[in-house]
């Protein structure tokens, strides 16, 4: 199966963490936490309209002044999550600077900032024709964990420790639409751009008896129409979607165990947080972060099939692979016994 996403974390394990996860056919891409993402293109960039935001210590949100600063004079909506305080954070930094020049602009940026708390959501709409000024505050219901739902896939939130709130998240393809090479070949059809409309509108449900029409360049002759339900039963195999969780700076407290697992259960891929070894547990706890061996414990009770560990603490640099090896051991060990959790 050719995954949808192909999630990859934008720094080594030492660097500021985020999470870069570009989508292979709609040219789009979304972006869990905004540390120095300098090691990203202008053109990676700009192809995320999504940013999640697990928490603004600075090393998850310096780099959103790079994302700005590209995408001004853009005609772009860029659509921004955060906890508890992230627009009062969000504002603090787009007041840090002068905005008097921007009508010059033929394009206009628009921010949607959105607020999850456990008690509400609100969203702020700032546009650079008002000198990014919050307008619009929209309140919204209670976090109900789903934060975007798009007809392909949906971004959920769980609401963790890390002394101050802080974002756990997971991306989910509703189902996976897998392509049957020979089936095209048997129809006389090539792949091209047509394949992502074609996708397009089998995750928006359309009506099976639907026109649908291959222009003549990937037919070997001319246009081709078909009904989408016939097309899609002589060359689509549905399989179950692709899954992937981000957790990290998350204290392991009892209440975020029971968070992650219901977050994260049952994942492809799990990215989350190593910072300490688990000879340096007490610090960990104290700076409500997780210990390599924690990680791989989380790993294996949530039953995900992969795990990768970031955010590693300076304090290991000459010992990276003692952290790798924690983890995965903790991971394999405890997807066979969790009888005796960590410390
Ligand atoms: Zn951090
Ligand atoms: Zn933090």
């Amino acid at each position: 199966m050719r995954p949808s996403f192909q999630p990859r974390l934008v720094n080594p394990p030492f660097g500021d963490p985020s999470l870069y996860i570009p989508f292979s056919y709609r040219g789009k891409a979304i972006l869990f936490d905004a540390g120095d993402l300098a090691p990203l293109s202008s053109r990676d960039l700009l192809k995320v309209d999504h940013i999640f935001i697990t928490h603004t210590h600075m090393d998850h949100f310096s780099g959103f002044d790079r994302i700005l600063r590209l995408c001004l004079g853009r005609n772009k909506i860029l659509h921004l999550y955060g906890p508890d305080n992230f627009l009062y954070n969000l504002e603090g930094k787009l007041n840090s600077y002068q905005w008097n020049l921007v009508d010059n602009f033929t394009y206009q940026l628009v921010i949607k900032a959105t607020e999850v708390t456990g008690n509400q959501r609100i969203t702020r709409i700032y546009r650079c024709r008002d000198g990014f000024a919050a307008k619009g505050e929209e309140m919204g219901a209670p976090l109900s964990a789903i934060l975007l739902e798009t007809p392909s896939v949906s971004v959920t939130a769980a609401i963790l420790d890390h002394q101050i709130p802080c974002l756990g998240l997971a991306l989910k393809e509703h189902f996976h639409i897998n392509i049957i090479k020979p089936a095209l070949t048997e129809l006389g059809l090539v792949p091209g751009p047509w394949l992502k409309s074609f996708k397009e509108y089998l995750f928006l449900e359309r009506a099976p008896d639907t026109v649908f029409e291959v222009p003549a360049q990937y037919t070997q002759s001319s246009s081709k129409r078909f009904s989408l339900g016939k097309l899609a039963d002589r060359i689509v195999q549905i399989t179950a979607g692709q899954k992937i969780a981000y957790i990290t700076d998350v204290g392991f407290t009892s209440e975020n165990i029971a968070r992650i697992i219901t977050l994260a259960e049952g994942v492809d891929h799990l990215f989350i947080e190593a910072a300490f070894l688990n000879e340096d547990r007490e610090i960990a706890a104290e700076k409500y972060h997780l210990t390599a061996h924690q990680a791989g414990y989380l790993a294996a009770v949530c039953g995900v099939e992969r795990l990768t560990v970031f955010h590693f603490s300076p304090r290991y640099t000459d010992r990276y692979d003692s952290i790798y090896k924690e983890a995965h051991t903790a991971f394999l060990h405890y997807r066979h016994d969790q009888t005796d959790p960590p410390p």
